[in-house]
């Protein structure tokens, strides 16, 4: 690394940029005391804690300036290039080195010991001032360096609060919201049950009163598998096989229908003939369906109908479009339905509509399992159209 190559008249002229107070023979005096030497890119000359008295001015190339923080973090101080010079600070007495420098390229470097140095500051005061200045400058760079990092774990660790804040935020939510939906179905299994134990119940009233405890457990089994899926979700593909488009498309509707009590509202279908086989998950396929009928049933308060359209997407896959005439999505929201336990009715709003926020985030999810994506096209007090899009065959 150390080449006592020979000085030539650039490193006179070097020494003279970079210490432009000096006499011709003060510098021809730095010259015989100087060393060259040359780095690989990315070498450390010196590090931080050093010992070492000598300083180093720069013929060719660059080096980095580097400090440590406590969490042994490294903090970039500064870039220096040709006729910079560094190591300066360690004459301020007998202190370690301040900072790590590294060459960021190849370097050239003419090195020059403390004795040899301030043999001729001593005679040169103006020198001296030359070193303060850089010395200051130094300081002052490292010290903008130190506190620009500062803020930035600052602004990392706001973040991180906001972060923490809104995590709390949708926990409250959830288990408000869960408590919810658990409460509403139990209170009411729990009327009927207390009428049929008071023998209030018989004939037809008896079977209205089970059928409502049977649809109510349903409800409360609905929403745990839910919860148990969300939990799941991981990727496996061991139950695609291939299904038959319009057999999912009416499974899905009777076990929407039956959670939903939608049987008020006209559901039409419409499947195209060409529509294919697909591979596919056919339980979470159906999960998927379901969730948006369940969707469009819920969010179609005046009992407008809902569509269901299945058709050849591009002649590459299928689509199945669910279209409602109900109360429509916002813009700014339809970014987040699908996050899980994500609701537009905001937590202490009446529960017009009751749900967990999870069956646009399970439906996503089969979409995306399937290779294949969840559209959402909407109008406030219009309407919405959610479209599955099907690759025809998922390997
Ligand atoms: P949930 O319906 O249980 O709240 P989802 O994940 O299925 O949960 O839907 C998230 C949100 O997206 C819903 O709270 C609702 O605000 C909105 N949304 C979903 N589908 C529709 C729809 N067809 N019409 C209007 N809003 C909808």
């Amino acid at each position: 690394m150390t080449t006592n190559a020979l000085l030539t008249n650039g490193t006179v002229q070097l020494l003279h940029t970079a210490f432009p107070d000096l006499s011709r023979n003060d510098i021809e005096s730095l010259v015989q005391a100087a060393r060259t030497r040359t780095f690989p890119a990315g070498f450390d000359i010196f590090k931080e804690g050093d010992k070492g008295d000598s300083l180093f001015i720069l013929e060719e190339g660059e080096v980095n300036i580097v400090v440590h923080a406590d969490d042994n973090q490294e903090i970039l101080v500064d870039t220096l290039g040709p006729t910079r010079y560094f190591g300066e600070m360690a004459f301020l007495g007998e202190t370690s080195r301040m900072a790590t420098i590294r060459t960021r390229t190849a370097c050239r470097i003419i090195e020059i010991s403390e004795a040899d140095f301030m043999a001729i500051a001593r005679t040169n005061p103006s020198l001296l001032r030359t070193l303060m200045r850089q010395i200051i400058g130094h300081i002052r760079r490292t010290d903008r360096a130190v506190i620009n990092e500062l803020n930035n774990k600052n602004d990392a660790l706001q973040a991180a609060y906001a972060d923490l804040e809104a995590q709390e935020a949708l926990r409250s939510q959830v288990i408000v919201t869960l408590s919810h939906e658990l409460r509403t179905p139990l209170t009411s299994i729990r009327g009927y049950l207390g009428l049929i134990n008071q023998g209030a119940m018989s004939g037809n009233s008896l079977k209205m009163a089970l059928d409502s405890i049977t649809r109510n457990v349903e409800k409360i089994i609905g929403h745990t598998n839910d919860l148990l899926l969300l939990y799941e979700m991981h990727p496996k593909s061991s139950d695609f096989e291939y299904v038959n488009v319009p057999d999912i498309l009416i499974e899905a509707l009777n076990t929407a229908r039956a959670t939903m009590e939608a049987e008020m509202i006209r559901v039409t279908m419409d499947i195209a003939p060409d529509v294919p086989e697909i591979f596919a998950d056919r339980r979470g396929l159906v999960l998927a369906i379901r969730a948006l009928l369940e969707n469009a049933f819920k969010y179609s308060p005046d009992k407008t109908p809902v569509s269901i359209r299945a058709y050849r997407e591009n002649g590459m896959g299928v689509a199945i479009a669910i279209e409602d005439q109900g109360i429509g999505i916002a813009e700014a929201d339809v970014e987040r339905i699908f996050d899980p336990f994500y609701r537009m009715e905001k937590e202490g709003a009446a529960q017009l509509f009751p749900g967990l926020g999870v069956g646009l985030t399970i439906a996503k999810f089969v979409v995306e399992r399937h290779h294949g994506r969840i559209t959402v096209s909407s109008i406030p007090g219009i309407g919405s159209t959610f479209t599955i899009i099907l690759p025809h065959r998922v390997v």
